[in-house]
């Protein structure tokens, strides 16, 4: 700017025109002119300043500019506007902006120097403001992310880019969603911003997703942010990564509920885990079981070869007792050689047995620590809910003193808190360890019963049902050890001298010229092992039987608890051209469309339903409901215990095609079939 020349009067009169502050001076930097902007802002009166130099005015004349540097600022910056601090006559400081501007007289030499100063301390509070915010934006540990109303993203922080690997450009323009991790239902998202909407803020833990799409757990807080008309302009979120704190609390959990040598659940989570099988038994009715077991010659090993090699021994026990048992079975650890295993849910109350017989099976091969071999043996104690107890501490307390109990026979062993039990598990002992004789011994055999076409009144099958000739209790029913012989593991070796013996039979038969019967063989869902096929099919062709006289019984609850290896095995054995049919079918739980996935030809109706015919209507319509469903699946239809004649006429109206039961006769040895096929017996 060039300053006309006018006098200093004339100056002075324009300057105070001048609304904002217009300070003159001379080129060594003394005060020439005052304006009445200047009075205002300094608060010093013109007489009170011209005369002085600039520099009284300033903030800090020491620290800021010195006179000699005066004109360099001056020169450097030229005409630019400048931010200074100045002090007012009362001492405040404020921020103002400057400008000064050459003055030059008519030649053209500098006279002097103006000043405009105008107060911007206002404005610099505001860009402190802001500009702290923006440190804090940028340096922030929390992730920051600010979106539009309609929740697309504005920006994000370093922080967000470091947490979620993202750089800014992937997330900006996106909708919020795009973090989401599918750990939440869609619901959980809408109620937050429900509530967001409704009360400002909203503060929890949410799970989002990384880039490289791994989810991680955040602590978030949301907000919104209004504009100054009371408007939703923007929504502000910020969270933490509360992955480690998560994985802390992992930890102080597991410290809390596991056994940190063997990893096992520990005497807390076991109490907490039979409290909770304790109520469900109580809804639902189930029986449970609680086995403590205690190790033998544990003690002597951990003090003579020390504790460290004890340590690695109990990881190998919890190893091998966990092994033992299904996954649904609790395995804990009490502490130093004292463990229990908690069996909730079990159909009978000696399975606790077979499981204690597992688990010392178990324990029975040595185990290796460094190069020695250690024996080592329990005793173990059951108790049984419901009816030993309703309380843990108390089931507890129980098998500890059944576990006495059977430390006293001072061998490796089981017993139950009840002398009952105990008689009863000694009675399943005796049969098992005599069924097993019995095999050895030839002491079974088989009885057949006929299945009857009821058209034309001819037999058309006999069933094979396996006997126990006890050199003491002379004939015993299969019900009393079959599932002894299931759950022994026996039930193969039985299975495969059925069939032996029922296909020798059948060869028999067809050799004397019943061409038409066919004999049918009971299997147990233990049967259903790899290789069952080829082995049926081999003992088919050692007989020389064709596989259209052999039918095989399967019971319908094998299908509810069947895997895909069931249905390959029922498949390979439909085809080798054996049929397979349904037995005690109404039973179990089979669904119509259910059934479709297995290759059954004959559906059984249980003996049950076939009982209360004619007089129970549900019976009889039951009846009706599986006879109608077996015709529209294609399946024969079979009525098993059929005992009256009303039964046979009610059965026969609803289209069952054969009958078996006692109407016709009971299962017999194989001579009495030999002479009812010989004399052609038929229904009549
Ligand atoms: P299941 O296969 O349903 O056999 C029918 C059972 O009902 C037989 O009992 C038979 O004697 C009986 N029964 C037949 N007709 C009548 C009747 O009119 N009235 C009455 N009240 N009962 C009748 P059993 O022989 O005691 O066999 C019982 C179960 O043992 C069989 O039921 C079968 O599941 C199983 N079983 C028998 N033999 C074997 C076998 O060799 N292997 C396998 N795994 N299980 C077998
Ligand atoms: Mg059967
Ligand atoms: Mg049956």
């Amino acid at each position: 700017m060039t300053a006309a020349n006018f006098d200093p009067v004339t100056q002075a009169q324009i300057l105070d025109q001048i609304h904002e502050s217009v300070i003159t001076m001379d080129l060594a930097g003394y005060i020439t002119g005052w304006n009445r902007g200047a009075e205002q802002l300094f608060g010093y009166s013109s007489a009170e300043a011209v005369g002085r130099h600039i520099l009284f005015l300033y903030a800090d004349p020491d620290a800021e500019d010195d006179s000699e540097s005066f004109h360099d600022t001056f020169l450097e910056h030229g005409g630019r506007e400048l931010e200074v601090r100045r002090r007012r006559k009362s001492g405040e400081i404020f921020w103002a902006s400057l400008q000064l501007s050459l003055m030059r007289d008519a030649s053209g030499q500098p006279i002097g120097l103006i000043g405009y100063l105008s107060d911007i301390t206002a404005r610099i509070e505001a860009e402190k403001t802001m500009r702290l915010q923006a440190r804090i934006f940028e340096n922030s540990e929390e992730s920051i992310l600010i979106t539009d109303i309609d929740r697309r993203i504005l920006s994000v922080n370093p922080a967000f880019c470091k947490i979620t690997g993202y750089q800014v450009s992937d997330v900006v323009g996106q909708p919020q969603e795009f973090l989401r991790s599918d750990k939440h239902p869609t619901r959980f998202y809408e109620d937050i911003w429900d509530h967001v909407d409704r009360e400002g803020n909203w503060q929890g833990e949410v799970w989002s997703r990384r880039k490289n799409g791994e989810d991680f757990p955040g602590w978030a807080s949301i907000s919104l942010v209004k504009n100054r008309d009371g408007q939703i302009s923007h929504y502000f979120s910020m969270f933490t990564d509360i992955t480690e704190r998560k994985r802390a609390e992992e930890r102080i959990h597991y410290l809390a509920y596991y056994d940190d040598l063997t990893g096992l659940p520990n005497r807390a989570l076991l109490n907490k885990l039979v409290d909770q099988a304790l109520v469900e038994a109580r809804r639902n009715r189930l029986h449970g079981a609680v086995l403590f077991v205690d190790l033998n010659r544990f003690k002597p090993i951990n003090d003579t070869l020390g504790h460290d090699v004890g340590d690695r021994l109990l990881i190998q026990v919890a190893e091998r007792l966990r092994e033992a048992v299904r996954s649904e079975d609790v395995v804990a650890r009490m502490g130093g050689d004292e463990f229990v295993v908690g069996l909730f849910d079990i159909t009978r109350r000696e399975h606790a047995a077979v499981v204690a017989q597992k688990l010392l099976a178990a324990l029975d091969p040595p185990f290796w620590v460094d190069e020695h071999e250690l024996k080592v043996g329990a005793a173990i104690g059951i108790s049984i809910y419901p009816r030993d107890g309703f309380d843990t501490e108390s089931l507890l307390r129980m098998a500890d003193i059944a576990m006495y109990r059977a430390k006293q026979s001072g061998q490796d062993g089981y017993a139950f808190y009840s002398h009952e039990m105990n008689r009863r598990a000694l009675d399943r002992l005796k049969t098992e360890s005599g069924l097993r004789r019995g095999l050895e011994r030839n002491e079974l055999l088989l009885h057949y019963q006929p299945k009857v076409d009821i058209a034309s009144g001819r037999i058309v099958g006999a069933e094979a049902l396996v006997r126990w000739n006890h050199p003491e209790r002379g004939l015993v029913p299969p019900g009393e050890f079959i599932p002894i012989a299931e759950e022994s593991g026996l039930i193969m070796r039985l299975s495969a001298w059925v069939l032996d013996e029922a296909l020798r039979q059948a060869h028999a038969w067809h050799a004397a010229g019943f061409a038409t019967l066919k004999v049918a063989v009971n299997l147990s869902a233990r049967d259903f092992s790899p290789g069952l096929a080829e082995r049926v099919g081999a003992l088919l062709t050692s007989h020389g039987v064709p596989p259209n006289w052999l039918e095989l019984e399967i019971t319908e609850g094998m299908l509810t608890h069947s895997n895909p290896e069931v249905i390959t095995m029922m498949d390979d054995i439909a085809a080798l051209g054996v049929s397979l049919s349904l037995d005690d079918f109404g039973t179990g739980y089979s669904s119509l469309s259910y059934l479709k996935r297995f290759p059954i030809d004959t559906l059984k109706i249980d003996r049950s339903f076939v009982t209360g015919i004619p007089d129970d209507s549900n019976d009889c319509a039951i009846a009706g409901a599986i006879v109608s469903m077996a015709q529209r699946l294609g399946h024969r239809v079979i009525a098993e215990g059929v005992e009256t004649i009303e039964q046979l006429d009610f059965l026969r109206s609803l289209g069952c095609q054969e009958m078996q039961g006692y109407f016709f006769s009971a299962p017999v040895p194989p001579e009495e079939f030999t002479a009812m096929l010989l004399e052609g017996k038929a229904l009549g």
